[in-house]
C-alpha cells in the first residue's frame, strides 16, 4: 500500500512540475491529455465496467462546450454558472438518451450511440445560434479567485486538478455498494438483480455519470480554446475516445490516463512525421491500389493498424501491463464492526412459499405443468427430478427469473407474479445460480458483499466522497462472517474467478447469506463438489436451518438430499410426481422408475 502511494505522490508531483520546466509545447499536450482523461475515465466506467459500449461520448463534450460557449457570449453568463447549467441540461439529454437506448441489447446499443453521436453533431453545425460550421468566438477566459486563467500553464493546473478529482471519485465510486453494483452488470442483469439491483435504473445512472464528466471536459475545452466549432465534437473524436479507455484498459481508473496519453502521444508522432513516417508513407504508397493516396489520412490507416495490433496483443488494455511494475497492495484483515440490522425470519407464517398451479411454456414445450406445492418457515425442502424435469424453471418461476405463463405464486403471503427480481429479492428471498455468476476479476469479499445490497443505503454520490464507510466496514464485515461461516476464510482476498468451480457455487452460498434471506433458493448447490465438501455443505445447511432459516434446494443428486431435508418434491416432465418425507420418496416405485429411466 505505502508504496502504492508512492507511486501516486511522484505521479502528481511529476504532473505539478511539468509546466515549470517543459516548452510550452508539452503543456499544450497536457492539457489535452487531462481533458481527454476526464472523458475516457466515464467510458471506463461506462464501457470498461458495465460493458455499455458508447460511441457517442464526444456529443456530450460538444453540449457542455457549446452550452458555456453560447451562455457566456450571448448573455455574458458567468462560466462556472454555465457549468452547472451545462451539468443540468446534458445530464438531462443523457437521461433521455440513455432511457431510450439502453434498453437495447447486442449490437444495436453502440449502433444507437454512433447514430446520436452523429446527429448532435450536424445539429451542431446547422444550428444557425451556435455559429454553424465556422462555430463561435471570444469565449471569455476563466476566471478562479479573481485571476483570469489566460495562460495555458495555469490552465494546466485547472485541468488536471478536475481531472484528479474526478479519478479520485470514480475510484471511491467503483470501491463501494454502487460500484459493486455497476461491475455485476456486466454479466448480464440477472444476477444483479437477484441481489435486488434495479439494474435499468443503475445503466443509465452510469451513463449520466459518464456524460457529465464528458460535459465537464467540454466546458474546460470551450473556455481553453476561447473558441469553439463542431469538428472535435463528432464521432471520428467519439470513436477515439472509446479507444483510449480501451487501450488504456478498464481493470482501473488510470486506464483513462494510460489511454489518453497514449493515444494522443500516438497520433501527435504520426502527424509530426519525421523520416519513420515517410518511409512508412512511401511504402504504402508502393502496396496501396493506383489513385488511393495515403497521404491525406495517413495517420489515420497506421493508428488503425497500431489498435489493432494492440487489442489483438493486449485484451484487457495496458494497464495489467503498468500494474506489474506497481506492488500488489496487501489485503488487512477485514476489522468487525457493528452487525447489518437482521429481519425476522417469518416462522409467524403457515406457508412461506405457496405455489399454486404454476405452468410455464417455452413455445410448445410444458416446462413445468400446473404444478402446486408449499414451503413452510424452517423447512429444508428439496425439489428434486431427473434432468430436463423443469427443477431449474420452477426455481426461476420463484425467484421471478421468469414470468408464469399462468397459475401463481405466493411469498410470505402476497403474490409475486407481477413482482420484479429485484423487489422480490428486497423481501426476503436470496438465490444462488446452477451455472454460477461471479464476478471473476472480483475479490471474494466483493463478491459476497454484494449480497447485502439491499441491507445498505448508499448511492452513488455518497459512495464518490467517500461518505459511506461506517456502513462499508458493517458490509464488510458481514461479508467475512458468511465468508467464514462457509469455510473459504483462506479465499476471502482472492479473485474469485480462480476459486474451483465448487468453491464458487460456495461463494455464491455465502452470498445469498449475506443478503440475510427469509427463503434460500439454492439450484444444485452441491454440484461439481467433492464427497468431503459435500458434508462440509450438509452441515452448513443444517446449521442454517437451525437458526431458523428456511431453504428450498433443488437438486439432483439424490443422496445428497436423503439426509438433508425435511420433505421431498418429485419433479418429472414438469409435473409433479411425488411428494413426501425422504424415506417414503426413497421407496416410492414411480420416483425409482423416473431417476433409472432418466439415467
Ligand atoms: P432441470 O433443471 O430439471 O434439469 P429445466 O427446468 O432446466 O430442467 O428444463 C426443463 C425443460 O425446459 C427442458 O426440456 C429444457 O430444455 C426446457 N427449457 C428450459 N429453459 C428453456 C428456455 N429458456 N427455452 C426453451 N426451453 C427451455
Ligand atoms: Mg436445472
Amino acid at each position: 500500500m505505502r508504496t502504492g502511494r508512492l507511486a501516486f505522490v511522484a505521479f502528481v508531483a511529476l504532473l505539478a512540475a511539468l509546466p515549470a520546466f517543459a516548452p510550452q509545447f508539452w503543456v499544450t499536450l497536457g492539457n489535452y491529455i487531462g481533458l481527454y482523461s476526464i472523458v475516457a475515465l466515464g467510458l471506463v466506467l461506462l464501457t470498461g465496467v458495465a460493458g455499455q459500449t458508447s460511441f457517442g461520448q464526444a456529443a456530450f463534450v460538444g453540449l457542455g462546450a457549446y452550452t458555456s460557449a453560447y451562455l457566456t457570449t450571448r448573455y455574458g453568463t458567468s462560466p462556472w454558472l454555465t457549468l452547472a447549467i451545462g451539468l443540468a441540461f446534458t445530464g438531462t439529454v443523457a437521461l433521455g438518451l440513455g432511457f431510450i437506448t439502453l434498453r437495447m441489447k447486442g449490437h444495436y446499443l453502440p449502433l444507437a450511440t454512433i447514430a446520436w453521436g452523429i446527429s448532435l453533431y450536424y445539429l451542431f453545425g446547422n444550428l444557425e445560434m451556435l455559429g454553424g460550421h465556422t462555430g463561435m468566438t471570444g469565449i471569455p477566459a476563466l476566471s478562479v479567485a479573481g485571476i483570469e486563467l489566460r495562460n495555458e500553464r495555469w490552465y494546466y493546473y485547472l485541468i488536471w486538478a478536475i481531472a484528479l478529482a474526478a479519478l479520485w471519485a470514480t475510484n471511491n465510486l467503483l470501491d463501494s455498494r454502487p460500484g459493486r453494483a455497476i461491475r455485476a452488470l456486466r454479466g448480464g442483469l440477472e444476477m444483479a438483480q437477484a441481489f435486488g439491483v434495479n439494474g435499468a435504473r443503475l445503466k443509465i445512472v452510469v451513463f449520466v455519470y459518464a456524460a457529465l464528466l464528458a460535459c465537464v471536459s467540454g466546458w474546460l475545452y470551450a473556455h481553453l480554446q476561447r473558441f469553439v466549432n463542431p469538428s472535435p465534437f463528432g464521432i471520428n473524436q467519439g470513436i477515439e475516445y472509446l479507444f483510449m479507455a480501451v487501450v488504456g484498459g478498464a481493470g482501473s481508473v488510470w486506464g483513462a490516463v494510460i489511454g489518453a496519453t497514449l493515444i494522443t502521444l500516438l497520433k501527435q508522432w504520426l502527424q509530426d512525421g519525421g523520416p519513420l513516417m515517410t518511409l512508412l508513407r512511401d511504402g504504402l504508397e508502393l502496396v496501396l491500389p493506383q489513385g488511393v493516396s495515403p497521404s491525406g489520412n495517413f495517420e489515420i490507416i497506421v493508428f488503425g493498424i497500431l489498435m489493432v495490433v494492440l487489442l489483438q496483443r493486449a485484451r484487457e488494455g495496458l494497464w495489467p501491463w503498468f500494474a506489474r511494475f506497481l506492488p500488489r497492495p496487501q489485503p488487512a484483515p477485514v476489522p468487525s464492526a457493528t452487525p447489518l440490522a437482521a429481519r425476522p425470519r417469518g416462522q409467524d407464517h403457515a406457508t412461506l412459499l405457496d405455489v399454486r398451479n404454476a405452468r410455464k411454456q417455452f413455445g410448445g414445450l410444458v416446462a413445468v405443468n400446473d404444478l402446486s406445492f408449499e414451503v413452510r418457515p424452517g423447512e429444508i425442502l428439496g425439489l428434486i427430478g431427473p434432468n430436463g424435469a423443469g427443477k431449474s424453471t420452477t426455481f426461476n418461476l420463484i425467484s421471478g427469473g421468469l414470468a408464469l405463463t399462468s397459475g401463481d405464486v405466493a411469498f410470505l403471503g402476497a403474490s409475486i407474479r407481477h413482482t420484479p427480481p429485484y423487489e422480490i429479492a428486497a423481501r426476503g428471498m436470496a438465490r444462488t445460480f446452477q451455472h454460477v455468476k461471479l464476478i471473476p476479476q472480483m475479490s471474494v469479499l466483493d463478491n459476497v458483499a454484494l449480497g447485502a445490497y439491499l441491507r445498505g443505503r448508499t448511492g452513488v454520490v455518497r459512495a464518490a466522497l467517500k461518505l459511506d464507510r461506517e456502513e462499508e466496514a458493517r458490509v464488510r464485515a458481514e461479508a467475512a462472517r458468511a465468508i467464514e461461516r462457509c469455510g473459504l476464510a483462506a479465499h476471502t482476498f482472492d479473485a474469485a474467478g480462480s476459486l474451483a468451480l465448487g468453491q464458487q457455487r460456495i461463494v455464491e452460498i455465502a452470498r445469498a447469506l449475506c443478503a440475510d434471506p427469509v427463503l434460500l433458493l439454492l439450484d444444485e448447490p452441491a454440484a461439481g463438489l467433492r464427497y468431503l465438501e459435500k458434508q462440509e455443505l450438509a452441515v452448513l445447511l443444517r446449521s442454517l436451518k437451525a437458526e431458523g432459516m428456511t431453504i428450498l434446494l433443488v437438486e439432483h443428486d439424490m443422496d445428497f438430499v436423503m439426509g438433508l431435508t425435511d420433505r421431498l418434491v418429485v419433479m418429472d416432465f414438469g409435473e409433479k410426481l411425488a411428494e413426501g418425507q425422504p424415506a417414503d420418496i426413497q421407496r416410492n416405485p414411480r420416483v425409482r422408475e423416473a431417476y433409472l429411466g432418466g439415467a
